[in-house]
């Protein structure tokens, strides 16, 4: 199972960031493109996890609009043989980082998105609830970019400072079985490196 565990310095921040943070949950250097797929978190508890994606639509190609088009409920399923398997489903994640290690968020860390599906970690089910979903623009064969590493790392030391993360996951270790992203080609040691790095 590969975690990682922030160092103390998540234990001394609060959800309620910088008082000059007028919109709560949304980071200020991401391009929004606000996606109607999420709901309020069910209970007053903060965000504690942090699950790691990969997609790319049409699966293995990169750089097209799909992505963003899937998490506004645009897709059009005549466009692509895949999407016409997909195009009804009704998803989306907080952030989504592309191949150059440009930032897009759909969903306000404050509410919940609808990225886990059937899932569970620490004996919890619906990760939805009490997690932040993080696509990278990738798959199963080849390598993520640099810029990826820099910007999951530098984004994920932004939330900590906001939120209680204890963990950070893929997708595969909350759904096993299900699902095989962000795929072996996910270097969870660089990103862990690049966390430090982005910390320090
Ligand atoms: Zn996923």
């Amino acid at each position: 199972m590969r975690s990682t565990t922030p160092n103390a310095a998540g234990a001394l921040t609060s959800r309620n960031g910088p008082a000059k943070d007028l919109s709560p949950g949304w980071h200020p250097a991401a391009r929004r493109i606000p996606s109607p797929n999420f709901d309020p978190r069910p209970d007053s508890a903060p965000p504690g996890l942090v699950v790691v994606h990969a997609i790319s639509l049409p699966p293995d190609r990169f750089g097209g609009p799909g992505v963003e088009q899937l998490f506004t409920n645009r897709l059009d399923p005549a466009e692509h043989p895949y999407y016409a398997t997909i195009a009804h489903l009704r998803v989306s994640a907080h952030f989504f980082i592309r191949r150059d290690g440009e930032l897009i968020q759909f969903v306000s860390a404050e509410d919940r998105a609808w990225h886990a599906g059937l899932s569970c970690w620490g004996g919890r089910e619906r990760c939805n609830d009490f997690s932040i979903g993080i696509e990278l623009e990738g798959c199963d064969t080849r390598p993520f970019e640099p810029e990826q590493y820099l910007c999951l790392a530098s984004l994920i030391a932004w939330l900590r400072l906001r939120y209680p993360i204890t963990d950070i996951v893929g997708h595969s270790d909350i759904a096993p079985g299900r699902k095989t992203d962000p795929g072996p080609f996910f270097d969870w040691g660089r990103f862990g490196e690049a966390l430090l790095a982005a910390v320090k």
